[in-house]
């Protein structure tokens, strides 16, 4: 990762979409080739989920909600990150409750901002020279300034199909019908909800994968990225 020591801003690339759209496989090759430190901020909704959960809270609790997500910090949210609990469907389900729920995105914010602005680099005390961040609304409210802008989609029944394929090489047991379903409730609790919901940015460079490879979808990204006037022109 490229690293130094900086005051000059950070090149933020904000990458938005549904559940299984290839938006974190994206997010995490970009960041990898572009020397930027990656940011999945789904996982904090899922390690505020995740914390109800464990201490016997039901995803729907409000309060406890905002209790958990004003809790995390830097120290106690990167353990919670690598956590492999975090990737369970029970959590996906949560994370998308909590997420409706007003104060605990607010909570959230600064960190995300924060990691954008300012993002770290690969040793102590270092900053990368930009950053990627993943997740629902991150083009559109948590950094509506970013300078690239990509909002990753797919048919809802080529992201069950990939989401049954990621379940079964897990080894879980999973059903296709099972999977779409949960998948469109979950879209429609995402795109439905009154603060922040899922949707492109106006500015938006819309990624359809439905028919796309995961190399075909980076290149098409690169090309964008590449193609803003703010592009370093050091990369
Ligand atoms: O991306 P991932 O599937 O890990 O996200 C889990 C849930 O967290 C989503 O379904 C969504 O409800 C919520 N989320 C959000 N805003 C983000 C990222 C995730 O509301 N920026």
């Amino acid at each position: 990762m490229t690293t130094l020591m900086t005051s000059s801003p950070s090149f933020i690339v904000a990458i938005d979409g549904p559940a299984a759209s290839g938006k974190g496989t994206l997010a995490r090759r970009l960041a990898a080739t572009l020397g930027f430190a990656h940011l999945d901020t789904g996982a904090l909704y899922r390690a505020v989920g995740l914390s109800l959960l464990r201490a016997g809270h039901a995803p729907e609790d409000g309060a406890a909600a905002i209790a958990a997500a004003r809790g995390l910090d830097a120290a106690t949210v990167l353990p919670l990150m690598n956590d492999p609990a975090l990737r369970q469907d029970v959590v996906a389900v949560a994370a998308s409750k909590v997420s409706v729920v007003p104060e605990v995105r607010a909570a959230l914010l600064d960190f995300q901002r924060d990691f954008a602005n300012h993002p770290p680099g690969g040793a102590p005390g270092t900053v990368s020279r930009g950053a990627v961040l993943d997740g629902r609304d991150v083009g559109t409210v948590v950094c509506p300034q970013a300078p690239a802008k990509l909002f990753v989609t797919a048919d809802v029944e080529v992201r069950a199909r990939r989401r049954l394929s990621e379940l079964r090489n897990t080894g879980a047991e999973a059903i296709y019908d099972a999977v779409l379903e949960d998948m469109k409730v979950r879209d429609a609790r995402d795109s439905q909800r009154a603060v922040a919901p899922l949707k492109p940015a106006v500015d938006a460079f819309l990624l359809d994968t439905s028919m796309m490879d995961a190399d075909q979808a980076f290149i098409a990204a690169m090309d964008f990225i590449r193609s803003r006037p703010a592009f370093p022109d050091f990369l």
